[in-house]
């Protein structure tokens, strides 16, 4: 090799090294990240809902001196919640619910169980936010879907595993729901969509039930090719002041999120419902917040199953160049968050979860519980029996 040939070489070298290695020390922090929470990432099992235990047994905790008829009755007067029974296998309820299809969702997982239940009696709050502030004392034995770690009160899985969920119009005019459905049509929309045909650019379509929304919708106002993200109607919309000054997006159905690479989780009144759809899609999922939380979130890993956004968006541009310039290791997460659901969070995990927080909330009950005679029967075939 000549002396000119052989300088060319270094040179071409020294610039592939210097600026591999710039990208590289760039990213540094983020790529740190991700490989120390993948090696300690436990792997779950997946004959059980084992690897959610943790989260009953501290939402438990608070009640392990016991929960007396007294505490019991005192929760039920203070109405935050629809009063359930389990007497002899057979499910009993006061007489209102103030959501009907939230109950229905709650009491189709509760029958799947009913046979393998002791006697017990407990208290469901089947609106969106949590009722047992940390403040509250004695900590009243209510059953939230969602929280955050300034409320005590104990997770279950919502009603929309099953049904009752938010009603979209056009696309989900009987609320969304019956997740065994929606995992197989998000599968379907997954393969029909792999990662080398997503569009690389981020995706969201939802109302306004958090103004924490907004910096995202006037992100892709101001550049719309990073970012496509509008906002649509709900039930309580009144003027184009409920959807940021413009008028509200045509609806996009869970499956149609697929096409792209980038899709994002928000708050909205608690936890929103639309997380485990994201991950369904083989998408990357940019999680905004970490404070409300369903049964199933504690499981799911920053940097391992999804890109953890914080609340204000300040570090987003920077994720976002990240997971451009890095693509290998963004589907890599995006793949990880992907199997994780697919493997975790089946209707049958739901069912356990159900199984077990019952079980072990059980057997907390100081008291054996007594039928209360005007209550309903809950039964699968024909609904609700009068007694
Ligand atoms: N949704 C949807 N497409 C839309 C609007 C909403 O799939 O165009 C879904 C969304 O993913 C969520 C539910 O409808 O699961 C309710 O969304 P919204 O943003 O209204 O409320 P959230 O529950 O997220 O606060």
């Amino acid at each position: 090799m000549d002396a000119a040939r052989f300088l060319f070489v270094i040179l071409v070298f020294e610039i592939f090294e210097f600026g591999f290695s710039e990208s590289d020390a760039r990213w540094k922090t983020y790529i740190n990240k991700i490989t120390e929470g993948v090696q300690s990432c436990q792997p779950c099992e997946q004959h059980n809902c084992s690897c959610y235990y943790r989260v009953l047994e501290n939402d438990l905790l608070p009640f392990q001196g016991g929960v007396s008829q007294a505490l019991l009755w005192d929760t039920v007067n203070r109405g935050v919640g629809t009063h359930y029974q389990v007497i002899k296998n057979k499910l009993y309820r006061e007489g209102n619910c103030m959501f009907p299809a939230r109950c229905s969702g709650v009491e189709h997982f509760i029958l799947e169980v009913i046979d393998r239940l002791p006697d017990t009696e407990l208290v469901i709050n089947v609106r969106d936010y949590p009722q047992v502030p940390r403040s509250m004392k004695p900590i009243q034995p209510v059953f939230s879907f969602s929280k955050t770690s300034e409320y005590q009160d104990i997770m279950y899985p919502a009603w929309t595993f099953w049904e009752g969920g938010p009603a979209v119009w056009p696309i989900y005019p009987t609320g969304l729901g019956r997740w065994d459905l929606m995992r197989d049509d998000l599968e379907k929309s997954a393969r029909n969509w792999p990662w080398g045909k997503k569009l690389t650019k981020g995706f969201f379509r939802g109302s306004r039930t958090s103004a924490e929304r907004d910096p995202l919708i006037l992100l892709s106002r101001e550049n719309p090719e990073l970012v496509d993200a509008e906002y649509t109607k709900n039930q309580a919309w009144k003027s184009d002041k409920d959807t940021l000054g413009r008028p509200p997006a045509k609806e996009v159905p869970l499956v149609d999120h697929c096409k792209y690479k980038y899709l994002f989780n928000f708050r909205g009144v608690a936890a929103s419902f639309r997380l485990k759809h994201l991950f369904l899609c083989g998408s990357l999922v940019f999680h905004v917040g970490e404070e409300w939380l369903e049964f199933f979130y504690p499981q799911l890993k920053p940097w391992v199953h999804y890109i953890p956004v914080k609340q204000d968006l300040s570090d987003l541009g920077e994720l976002l160049q990240f997971v451009k310039e890095n693509d290998t290791i963004a589907q890599e997460i995006a793949k990880r968050g992907h199997q994780f659901i697919l493997d975790h969070l089946r209707v049958e995990d739901v069912t356990c979860y159900w199984e077990r927080l019952l079980t072990e909330y059980s057997k907390l009950l100081t008291y054996q519980p007594k039928k209360k005679n005007n209550y309903i029967q809950i039964t699968r075939k024909q609904g609700k029996t009068e007694l």
